[in-house]
């Protein structure tokens, strides 16, 4: 196996998410990139693809109907560009996986027994492991000489306390089938938490965090003293706040009235909850650039369905409040997170009195770097702090490999 000692180790990152595909080649340590690529809407008439490297950026438009199709045009783009994957000094693939299980949680060397393991969990992330496992499989046959590594995002949750992973049902059935809550986006929540102290000048082990990760996926953390207390995500990733397709918290017994009652399947309802809820299911549009426009244009669905949106997670952040009792810092990171202004003000508007207070003109400033968006008197500091998965993958990896 290679060592990947030596300042040339490049690890290649996959993130299949659920209608994307991140891809980066980097140096873990500097996190120099040498070429990374992002295709989105995955699945949808038009998919775009751009791939960035050696300072040229190359978009391009066309149908990609699914992961594999858009993982097999993003080697031919690194082909086109010069870069032959087999000689590139890689000393591992890094895989963002999305659900571990109760057996799986460190970074982990893939093998046979992983496959068949991620393969046994994929009933929990339908929409998640299933495009992890496309990305592994790609990346064993183009480079079977290279180890891959194994990243979960319920890993870094999987301490969280009793009375928050247990569910209030049945004792012996939960425990009999794993049952609980896992949480998921834990490599953003662990990047962007250590990040902020780190930003701060704190020391990690002596604040309190609130994390808002706002993607397509959707959830929030509570850290005390950098252990993880509490996430909104639950036993899969459809718990907890309004998302593009997802509908988060629901009661239960409607899920037994769409049965009994409109005579839906359960895949049916599996597809309600994964695919049409949401903003997708509100409005029709899960892409939150094009609900804004919506609303912009006087759509009332558009409208309601942001509401609801921050509504929900403004009870997350009324939770969490509570449950820390005393906050230090609020980040909120993902694609929503870091540039929708307009739900950072709404989501932590009125709570001046809970010593949290949004400074305008530093929340409208846009960038790449974490920047703080509270003003000075704010007992909590609010941060934008941009997540980097694909750095705290490659950095997993290399340890992995290294060790
Ligand atoms: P995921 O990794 O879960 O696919 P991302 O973190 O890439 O998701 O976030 C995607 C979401 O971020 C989309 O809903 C997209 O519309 C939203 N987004 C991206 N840029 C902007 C922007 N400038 N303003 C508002 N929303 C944005």
């Amino acid at each position: 196996m290679s060592t990947g000692e030596g300042a040339a180790a490049l690890v290649l990152v996959l993130n299949a998410g659920s209608s994307s595909l991140k891809y980066q080649l980097l140096e873990p340590d500097s996190g120099t990139v040498t070429a990374d690529g992002l295709v989105e809407r995955i699945g949808e008439q038009i998919s775009t693809i751009s791939h960035e490297q050696g300072g040229a950026e190359t978009v391009e438009e066309l149908h990609l109907p699914d992961h594999r199709a858009a993982i097999a045009k993003a080697m031919e783009l690194f082909a086109s560009k010069g870069t032959d994957l087999t000689e590139a000094g890689l000393c591992a693939v890094g895989h963002r996986v999305v659900h571990g299980g109760r057996s799986l949680y460190a970074p982990t060397l893939i093998d046979a027994h992983v496959i068949d393991e991620i393969v046994r969990l994929s009933p929990l992330a339908p929409l998640h492991n299933p495009p992890n496992l496309v990305g592994i499989e790609a990346a064993q046959a183009l480079l079977p000489d290279v180890p891959g590594v194994a990243v979960f995002d319920t890993g870094f949750f999987h301490k969280l306390p009793d009375a928050s992973a247990r569910y209030a049902i049945d004792r012996a059935l939960s425990d009999e089938y794993a049952l609980r809550r896992y949480g998921f986006h834990g490599m953003s929540h662990e990047f962007v938490s250590r990040r902020a102290a780190e930003f701060l000048g704190v020391d990690y082990a002596g604040v309190n965090q609130i994390v808002a990760h706002l993607g397509n996926g959707a959830s929030m953390s509570a850290i005390c003293g950098g252990q993880p207390v509490d996430t909104s995500m639950g036993m899969t990733p459809l718990e907890g706040l309004v998302m593009g397709t997802r509908g988060g918290d629901i009661d239960p017994g409607l899920l037994f009235h769409l049965h009994r009652v409109v005579g839906m399947s359960v895949d049916e309802i599996d597809f309600l909850l994964n695919k049409r809820s949401g903003m997708k299911g509100l409005c029709g549009e899960n892409d939150f650039r094009a609900v804004t426009a919506m609303i912009d244009a006087g759509d009332a669905d558009a409208r309601e369905a942001y509401d609801i949106y921050i509504h929900r997670l403004r009870g997350y952040f009324g939770a969490y409040l509570v449950e820390l009792g005393r906050t230090d810092i609020i980040s909120f990171t993902a694609g929503v997170g870091e540039n929708a202004a307009g739900v950072r003000a709404d989501s932590l508007a009125r709570l001046a009195g809970f010593g949290i207070e949004i400074d305008p003109d530093r929340n409208a400033v846009r960038g790449s770097q974490p920047r703080i968006i509270s003003t000075d008197g704010s007992a909590t500091t609010v941060l934008v702090v941009p997540t980097n998965e694909e750095l705290a993958i490659a950095r997993h990896a290399k340890a992995l490999v290294v060790a």
